[in-house]
């Protein structure tokens, strides 16, 4: 069955619903080839609505519907984050917070170091035997003024490995071993984690239903 909005992006204008401009710049050049004219939230001046959601899709679709209704042009957010099934999970939805060491006196910041750290001592005060599986999320949701809206879950599963190796990459990518390699995410090259990744499966879904 073809799903309600599938095509309805077609070629108009289109609001990335993202202050990120590493973030606009990666989505604009993925949609540009279908005619896509995509606008950035910032420059809008659309303000940025709280992550207040529990799960990728609610947080994607706040974001989402947040800058459709205040641009009332069709928008599109993403969200992702790691989740270990031996920490049910977590960090999920808030992969960025653990990094965040605001509460430390003077410096404001994330350290990506700290949060895979922190994931590791979980699993390790979980046993030896703890299985170390994780995936990397990435949900993107389309919100029209009408209030219609599409969502695509993409995902990229793998083990966590430590210590971390590499150099590429950013996050929790040095931890990160996808299915069927045996090198980090930090250790491939980016053009080869931009094909396998949970970003690259969750446009591809997106691309199949709307320009396909
Ligand atoms: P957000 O989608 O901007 O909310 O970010 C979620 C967080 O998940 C990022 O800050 C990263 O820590 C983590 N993350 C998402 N995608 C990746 C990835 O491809 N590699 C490493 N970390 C990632």
């Amino acid at each position: 069955m073809t799903p309600q909005n599938a095509g309805r992006l077609g070629s108009g204008s289109l609001v990335i619903a993202t202050h990120n401009a590493g973030k606009l710049k990666e989505i604009s050049a993925l949609l540009e080839p279908y005619g896509v004219k995509c606008l950035s939230a910032g420059s809008l001046g659309l303000p940025e609505p709280a992550e207040t959601g529990t799960t990728f899709v609610q947080n994607a679709m706040i974001k989402a519907r947040a800058a459709a209704e205040a641009a009332g042009l069709p928008a599109l957010a993403d969200d992702s984050g790691l989740s270990v099934e031996a920490l049910d999970g977590r960090p999920g939805v808030y992969t960025a917070d653990w990094a965040e060491r605001q509460w430390f006196e003077g410096d404001p910041g994330r350290d990506w170091y700290m949060a895979m750290g922190k994931v590791e001592g979980m699993l390790q005060a979980k046993g030896p035997d703890t299985p170390r599986g994780c995936a990397f999320h990435c949900v993107l949701a389309v919100a029209w003024p009408d209030g219609d809206s599409a969502v695509y879950e993409g995902k990229a599963p793998g083990t966590l490995t430590w210590p971390p190796r590499g150099e590429m990459g950013f996050g929790y990518d040095p931890v990160f071993v996808p299915e069927g390699m045996d090198k980090t995410f930090a250790e491939i090259d980016p053009a080869e984690k931009h094909r396998i990744s949970h970003r690259a499966d969750a446009f591809a879904k997106l691309v199949a239903e709307q320009f396909g």
